[in-house]
Protein backbone atom coordinates (compact mmCIF):
# COMPACT_ATOMS: atom_id res chain seq x y z
CA UNK A 1 0.00 0.00 0.00
CA UNK A 2 1.45 3.26 -1.10
CA UNK A 3 0.85 6.61 0.99
CA UNK A 4 -2.94 6.97 1.99
CA UNK A 5 -4.29 10.56 2.57
CA UNK A 6 -8.21 10.93 3.90
CA UNK A 7 -9.45 13.24 4.67
CA UNK A 8 -13.83 12.53 6.81
CA UNK A 9 -16.30 14.84 7.66
CA UNK A 10 -17.92 14.25 10.74
CA UNK A 11 -21.48 14.66 11.09
CA UNK A 12 -21.83 16.99 14.18
CA UNK A 13 -23.32 20.58 13.81
CA UNK A 14 -20.86 22.96 15.45
CA UNK A 15 -22.44 23.35 18.85
CA UNK A 16 -20.59 25.34 23.60
CA UNK A 17 -21.13 26.71 27.13
CA UNK A 18 -20.44 30.00 29.18
CA UNK A 19 -19.21 32.05 26.33
CA UNK A 20 -17.73 36.14 26.08
CA UNK A 21 -19.64 36.24 23.00
CA UNK A 22 -23.35 35.27 22.97
CA UNK A 23 -25.67 34.42 20.11
CA UNK A 24 -28.92 35.60 21.32
CA UNK A 25 -31.21 34.89 18.17
CA UNK A 26 -28.61 34.13 16.14
CA UNK A 27 -29.58 32.32 12.75
CA UNK A 28 -28.39 30.03 10.34
CA UNK A 29 -29.76 29.99 7.10
CA UNK A 30 -29.53 27.06 4.54
CA UNK A 31 -29.83 28.17 0.72
CA UNK A 32 -28.97 26.53 -2.58
CA UNK A 33 -27.83 28.61 -5.18
CA UNK A 34 -29.57 27.28 -8.65
CA UNK A 35 -28.02 29.49 -11.14
CA UNK A 36 -25.12 32.09 -11.74
CA UNK A 37 -27.37 35.12 -11.04
CA UNK A 38 -27.86 33.31 -7.54
CA UNK A 39 -24.24 33.03 -6.67
CA UNK A 40 -23.25 36.00 -7.53
CA UNK A 41 -26.13 37.56 -5.55
CA UNK A 42 -24.72 35.44 -2.54
CA UNK A 43 -21.33 37.36 -3.13
CA UNK A 44 -22.37 40.24 -3.08
CA UNK A 45 -24.59 39.83 0.40
CA UNK A 46 -21.18 39.10 1.59
CA UNK A 47 -19.62 42.17 0.45
CA UNK A 48 -22.25 43.78 1.70
CA UNK A 49 -23.14 42.48 4.95
CA UNK A 50 -21.14 39.92 7.92
CA UNK A 51 -22.18 36.79 6.97
CA UNK A 52 -20.07 33.83 8.60
CA UNK A 53 -20.14 31.07 6.41
CA UNK A 54 -20.21 27.14 7.69
CA UNK A 55 -20.39 26.13 5.10
CA UNK A 56 -18.37 25.56 2.35
CA UNK A 57 -15.86 27.59 3.92
CA UNK A 58 -16.04 30.88 2.61
CA UNK A 59 -17.90 32.78 0.20
CA UNK A 60 -15.06 31.89 -2.58
CA UNK A 61 -16.22 28.74 -2.64
CA UNK A 62 -20.22 29.03 -3.34
CA UNK A 63 -21.20 27.07 -6.48
CA UNK A 64 -24.25 26.44 -8.06
CA UNK A 65 -26.50 23.47 -6.61
CA UNK A 66 -24.74 22.89 -3.66
CA UNK A 67 -25.99 23.92 -0.27
CA UNK A 68 -24.47 27.02 1.25
CA UNK A 69 -25.17 27.72 5.24
CA UNK A 70 -24.15 30.58 6.66
CA UNK A 71 -24.70 32.29 10.20
CA UNK A 72 -26.16 35.71 11.09
CA UNK A 73 -26.78 37.88 13.55
CA UNK A 74 -30.08 39.13 14.83
CA UNK A 75 -30.01 42.75 13.81
CA UNK A 76 -29.19 41.89 10.13
CA UNK A 77 -31.66 38.86 10.29
CA UNK A 78 -34.35 40.61 8.69
CA UNK A 79 -32.78 42.41 5.84
CA UNK A 80 -31.12 39.09 5.14
CA UNK A 81 -34.24 37.32 4.68
CA UNK A 82 -35.63 40.05 2.53
CA UNK A 83 -32.60 40.24 0.10
CA UNK A 84 -32.99 36.33 0.10
CA UNK A 85 -37.05 37.06 -0.99
CA UNK A 86 -36.34 39.58 -3.36
CA UNK A 87 -33.78 37.63 -5.39
CA UNK A 88 -36.41 34.26 -5.10
CA UNK A 89 -33.61 32.05 -3.61
CA UNK A 90 -35.57 29.41 -1.75
CA UNK A 91 -34.30 29.39 1.97
CA UNK A 92 -34.64 26.97 5.02
CA UNK A 93 -33.76 28.21 8.76
CA UNK A 94 -31.60 26.12 10.10
CA UNK A 95 -31.65 27.76 13.10
CA UNK A 96 -33.52 30.36 14.93
CA UNK A 97 -31.64 31.01 18.00
CA UNK A 98 -28.06 29.75 18.21
CA UNK A 99 -27.66 30.39 21.94
CA UNK A 100 -30.12 27.53 22.39
CA UNK A 101 -28.43 25.35 20.36
CA UNK A 102 -25.06 26.77 22.11
CA UNK A 103 -26.45 25.74 25.36
CA UNK A 104 -27.55 22.41 24.15
CA UNK A 105 -24.16 20.98 24.47
CA UNK A 106 -23.89 21.30 28.15
CA UNK A 107 -26.91 18.64 28.65
CA UNK A 108 -24.98 16.78 31.20
CA UNK A 109 -25.25 19.28 33.99
CA UNK A 110 -22.73 19.84 36.04
CA UNK A 111 -21.07 16.52 36.47
CA UNK A 112 -19.94 16.79 32.86
CA UNK A 113 -18.60 20.15 33.60
CA UNK A 114 -16.05 18.71 35.81
CA UNK A 115 -15.30 15.29 34.77
CA UNK A 116 -13.78 14.37 31.46
CA UNK A 117 -16.23 12.61 29.12
CA UNK A 118 -15.75 10.56 25.84
CA UNK A 119 -19.70 11.72 24.88
CA UNK A 120 -19.53 15.53 25.93
CA UNK A 121 -17.37 18.29 24.41
CA UNK A 122 -13.68 18.43 26.78
CA UNK A 123 -12.06 21.90 26.90
CA UNK A 124 -8.94 21.73 26.39
CA UNK A 125 -7.78 21.47 30.35
CA UNK A 126 -9.65 18.25 30.63
CA UNK A 127 -7.99 16.86 27.30
CA UNK A 128 -4.58 17.92 28.59
CA UNK A 129 -4.81 15.94 31.68
CA UNK A 130 -6.57 13.09 29.63
CA UNK A 131 -3.61 12.56 27.41
CA UNK A 132 -1.53 12.13 30.51
CA UNK A 133 -4.14 9.70 32.31
CA UNK A 134 -4.30 7.35 29.02
CA UNK A 135 -0.46 7.47 28.55
CA UNK A 136 0.10 6.91 32.28
CA UNK A 137 -2.26 4.02 32.15
CA UNK A 138 -1.49 2.34 28.96
CA UNK A 139 2.49 2.23 29.92
CA UNK A 140 2.75 -0.60 26.82
CA UNK A 141 0.30 0.96 24.83
CA UNK A 142 0.20 4.98 24.97
CA UNK A 143 2.73 7.42 25.04
CA UNK A 144 2.87 11.31 24.99
CA UNK A 145 4.79 13.15 22.80
CA UNK A 146 5.29 17.59 23.03
CA UNK A 147 5.45 18.01 19.53
CA UNK A 148 6.17 21.74 20.13
CA UNK A 149 4.38 24.40 20.88
CA UNK A 150 1.71 26.81 19.60
CA UNK A 151 1.83 30.51 18.72
CA UNK A 152 0.44 31.58 22.47
CA UNK A 153 2.87 29.27 24.09
CA UNK A 154 0.60 26.16 24.51
CA UNK A 155 1.51 22.46 24.58
CA UNK A 156 1.03 20.48 20.93
CA UNK A 157 0.45 16.95 22.62
CA UNK A 158 0.62 14.14 20.27
CA UNK A 159 -0.08 10.61 21.74
CA UNK A 160 1.61 7.62 19.88
CA UNK A 161 -0.22 4.62 19.97
CA UNK A 162 0.35 0.98 19.96
CA UNK A 163 2.01 -2.17 20.89
CA UNK A 164 4.65 -1.78 18.13
CA UNK A 165 8.26 -1.16 19.39
CA UNK A 166 10.61 0.30 17.08
CA UNK A 167 10.11 1.58 13.32
CA UNK A 168 6.71 0.52 12.39
CA UNK A 169 4.29 1.48 9.83
CA UNK A 170 2.45 4.72 10.77
CA UNK A 171 -0.55 6.60 10.42
CA UNK A 172 -0.74 9.59 11.43
CA UNK A 173 -4.18 11.58 12.15
CA UNK A 174 -4.53 14.96 12.47
CA UNK A 175 -7.82 16.22 14.67
CA UNK A 176 -9.16 19.71 15.51
CA UNK A 177 -7.20 21.92 12.42
CA UNK A 178 -10.24 24.23 12.75
CA UNK A 179 -11.22 25.69 16.17
CA UNK A 180 -15.02 25.51 15.94
CA UNK A 181 -14.86 21.92 14.56
CA UNK A 182 -15.81 20.18 18.21
CA UNK A 183 -16.48 16.88 16.72
CA UNK A 184 -13.27 16.12 15.63
CA UNK A 185 -11.16 16.26 18.96
CA UNK A 186 -13.82 14.18 20.43
CA UNK A 187 -13.31 11.56 17.41
CA UNK A 188 -9.53 11.68 18.34
CA UNK A 189 -10.22 11.13 21.41
CA UNK A 190 -12.74 7.90 20.72
CA UNK A 191 -10.26 6.15 19.13
CA UNK A 192 -7.33 6.38 21.47
CA UNK A 193 -10.38 5.12 24.22
CA UNK A 194 -11.12 2.45 21.22
CA UNK A 195 -7.82 1.58 20.58
CA UNK A 196 -6.86 0.82 24.73
CA UNK A 197 -10.37 -0.58 25.69
CA UNK A 198 -10.84 -3.31 22.51
CA UNK A 199 -7.12 -4.41 22.23
CA UNK A 200 -7.02 -8.31 22.69
CA UNK A 201 -10.80 -8.34 22.13
CA UNK A 202 -11.49 -7.00 18.97
CA UNK A 203 -9.39 -8.99 16.35
CA UNK A 204 -9.42 -6.04 13.82
CA UNK A 205 -8.19 -3.35 16.59
CA UNK A 206 -6.05 -5.84 18.02
CA UNK A 207 -4.08 -6.81 14.34
CA UNK A 208 -3.97 -3.27 13.55
CA UNK A 209 -2.04 -1.76 17.05
CA UNK A 210 0.28 -5.25 16.24
CA UNK A 211 1.22 -4.18 12.90
CA UNK A 212 1.23 -0.61 13.08
CA UNK A 213 1.49 2.47 15.38
CA UNK A 214 -1.01 5.59 15.20
CA UNK A 215 0.27 8.57 15.89
CA UNK A 216 -3.10 11.14 17.42
CA UNK A 217 -2.92 14.89 17.37
CA UNK A 218 -6.06 15.13 19.20
CA UNK A 219 -5.79 18.81 18.79
CA UNK A 220 -3.83 20.71 16.29
CA UNK A 221 -5.01 24.61 16.51
CA UNK A 222 -5.29 24.39 20.40
CA UNK A 223 -5.29 28.37 20.74
CA UNK A 224 -8.09 28.42 18.53
CA UNK A 225 -9.90 25.87 20.62
CA UNK A 226 -9.68 27.56 23.72
CA UNK A 227 -10.68 30.39 22.18
CA UNK A 228 -13.86 28.84 21.04
CA UNK A 229 -14.45 28.01 24.60
CA UNK A 230 -13.73 31.23 26.32
CA UNK A 231 -14.86 33.93 23.90
CA UNK A 232 -16.34 33.00 20.41
CA UNK A 233 -17.75 29.25 19.73
CA UNK A 234 -17.69 29.72 16.15
CA UNK A 235 -13.91 30.99 16.02
CA UNK A 236 -12.27 29.02 12.69
CA UNK A 237 -8.34 30.38 12.78
CA UNK A 238 -5.25 29.90 14.90
CA UNK A 239 -4.96 32.94 16.95
CA UNK A 240 -1.85 34.30 15.98
CA UNK A 241 -1.45 38.23 15.57
CA UNK A 242 -1.13 39.59 11.98
CA UNK A 243 0.95 42.71 11.12
CA UNK A 244 -0.72 45.80 9.75
CA UNK A 245 -3.79 44.09 10.64
CA UNK A 246 -5.99 43.88 13.29
CA UNK A 247 -7.69 40.57 12.12
CA UNK A 248 -6.01 37.53 14.19
CA UNK A 249 -5.59 34.25 12.72
CA UNK A 250 -4.10 31.66 10.02
CA UNK A 251 -6.64 29.51 8.82
CA UNK A 252 -4.12 26.48 9.22
CA UNK A 253 -5.31 24.24 6.60
CA UNK A 254 -4.02 26.99 3.91
CA UNK A 255 -0.90 27.34 5.72
CA UNK A 256 0.58 23.91 4.66
CA UNK A 257 3.22 24.03 1.33
CA UNK A 258 1.36 22.86 -1.15
CA UNK A 259 0.37 25.10 -3.87
CA UNK A 260 0.20 27.45 -1.57
CA UNK A 261 -1.97 30.75 -1.64
CA UNK A 262 -2.78 29.93 -5.07
CA UNK A 263 -6.54 28.80 -5.30
CA UNK A 264 -8.98 28.71 -2.48
CA UNK A 265 -7.46 30.57 -0.04
CA UNK A 266 -7.17 34.22 0.99
CA UNK A 267 -4.53 37.06 1.41
CA UNK A 268 -6.01 38.72 3.39
CA UNK A 269 -5.88 38.39 7.31
CA UNK A 270 -9.53 39.55 8.19
CA UNK A 271 -10.72 36.33 5.77
CA UNK A 272 -11.46 32.85 7.24
CA UNK A 273 -9.31 31.36 4.80
CA UNK A 274 -6.30 33.10 5.03
CA UNK A 275 -3.57 31.41 4.07
CA UNK A 276 -0.45 33.86 6.02
CA UNK A 277 2.69 35.64 5.41
CA UNK A 278 4.32 32.27 3.44
CA UNK A 279 4.00 28.42 4.18
CA UNK A 280 4.35 27.61 7.39
CA UNK A 281 4.38 30.91 8.64
CA UNK A 282 2.17 29.49 11.65
CA UNK A 283 4.15 27.26 14.50
CA UNK A 284 1.93 24.77 14.45
CA UNK A 285 1.95 24.31 10.79
CA UNK A 286 6.00 24.32 11.36
CA UNK A 287 5.72 22.09 14.19
CA UNK A 288 3.68 19.75 12.88
CA UNK A 289 5.40 20.08 9.17
CA UNK A 290 9.02 19.17 10.75
CA UNK A 291 7.12 16.06 13.04
CA UNK A 292 6.08 14.49 9.52
CA UNK A 293 8.94 15.15 7.59
CA UNK A 294 11.29 13.90 10.98
CA UNK A 295 9.16 10.45 10.42
CA UNK A 296 8.54 10.38 6.53
CA UNK A 297 10.06 6.87 6.44
CA UNK A 298 7.29 5.29 8.78
CA UNK A 299 4.46 7.56 7.77
CA UNK A 300 2.17 5.56 5.59
CA UNK A 301 -0.98 7.29 6.14
CA UNK A 302 -2.40 10.55 7.36
CA UNK A 303 -6.52 11.45 7.85
CA UNK A 304 -7.50 15.02 8.69
CA UNK A 305 -10.79 14.79 10.63
CA UNK A 306 -13.25 17.73 10.39
CA UNK A 307 -16.80 18.89 10.46
CA UNK A 308 -20.05 19.33 9.56
CA UNK A 309 -20.29 16.61 6.13
CA UNK A 310 -20.65 13.01 5.20
CA UNK A 311 -17.43 13.26 3.17
CA UNK A 312 -14.68 11.26 2.75
CA UNK A 313 -12.31 12.69 0.59
CA UNK A 314 -8.69 12.47 -1.12
CA UNK A 315 -6.31 15.03 -2.13
CA UNK A 316 -5.94 17.16 -4.52
CA UNK A 317 -7.55 20.21 -3.27
CA UNK A 318 -5.87 22.74 -5.37
CA UNK A 319 -6.15 21.17 -8.46
CA UNK A 320 -8.91 18.87 -10.50
CA UNK A 321 -5.61 16.69 -11.44
CA UNK A 322 -5.78 13.07 -9.78
CA UNK A 323 -2.97 11.92 -7.59
CA UNK A 324 -0.93 9.54 -8.74
CA UNK A 325 -2.05 6.76 -6.74
CA UNK A 326 -5.90 7.94 -7.69
CA UNK A 327 -7.27 4.45 -8.21
CA UNK A 328 -5.76 2.99 -5.08
CA UNK A 329 -7.22 6.44 -2.70
CA UNK A 330 -10.34 5.43 -4.25
CA UNK A 331 -10.63 2.21 -3.66
CA UNK A 332 -9.67 2.54 0.01
CA UNK A 333 -12.19 5.20 0.25
CA UNK A 334 -15.04 3.53 -1.42
CA UNK A 335 -14.27 -0.09 0.85
CA UNK A 336 -14.42 2.44 3.62
CA UNK A 337 -17.65 4.43 2.92
CA UNK A 338 -19.54 0.80 2.01
CA UNK A 339 -17.96 -0.86 5.56
CA UNK A 340 -19.26 2.01 7.23
CA UNK A 341 -23.18 2.20 5.41
CA UNK A 342 -22.83 -1.52 6.88
CA UNK A 343 -23.43 -0.29 10.46
CA UNK A 344 -25.94 1.98 10.84
CA UNK A 345 -26.87 2.86 6.89
CA UNK A 346 -24.94 6.04 7.32
CA UNK A 347 -24.14 7.62 3.79
CA UNK A 348 -21.09 8.99 3.22
CA UNK A 349 -19.62 10.74 -0.47
CA UNK A 350 -16.42 9.89 -1.77
CA UNK A 351 -14.01 11.37 -3.90
CA UNK A 352 -11.27 14.10 -4.50
CA UNK A 353 -11.06 16.86 -2.36
CA UNK A 354 -11.61 19.57 -5.81
CA UNK A 355 -14.40 17.75 -7.12
CA UNK A 356 -16.13 16.49 -4.19
CA UNK A 357 -15.71 20.06 -2.90
CA UNK A 358 -14.20 22.84 -4.38
CA UNK A 359 -10.72 24.20 -4.64
CA UNK A 360 -8.53 24.56 -2.15
CA UNK A 361 -4.86 25.42 -1.34
CA UNK A 362 -2.17 24.95 1.50
CA UNK A 363 -4.28 22.14 3.07
CA UNK A 364 -2.53 19.35 5.57
CA UNK A 365 -3.57 17.05 2.83
CA UNK A 366 -1.95 17.49 0.22
CA UNK A 367 0.83 18.37 1.67
CA UNK A 368 1.28 15.48 3.25
CA UNK A 369 0.17 13.61 0.47
CA UNK A 370 2.78 15.09 -1.78
CA UNK A 371 5.76 14.30 0.97
CA UNK A 372 4.57 10.97 0.48
CA UNK A 373 5.27 10.54 -3.04
ZN1 LIG B 1 -12.43 22.04 8.84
Amino acid sequence: MKFIVLFLGLLVRPQAVSLTRRFESEKVFRVVPQNETQVNFLKVLASDVQLDFWHPDSVHHIVIGTEVDFQVSLHLANYVLMKLEQNELQYEVLFHNLQEQIEKQFDGGNYFRKMHSYTKYNDWEKIVAWTERIARNNPKMVSRIEMGKTSEGRPMYLLKVGKVTGQKKVIFMECGIHAREWISPAFCQWFVKQATHTYGEDKVMTKLLDSMNFYVLPVFNVDGYVWTWTNNRFWRKNRSNNSNSDCIGTDLNRNFKAAWSTVGASDKPCNEIYCGTSPESEPETKELANFIRDHLDVIKGYISFHSYSQLLMFPYGYTYKLAPNHDELNKVAKGAVDALATVYGTNYTYGPIAETIYLSSGSSLDWASRRGH
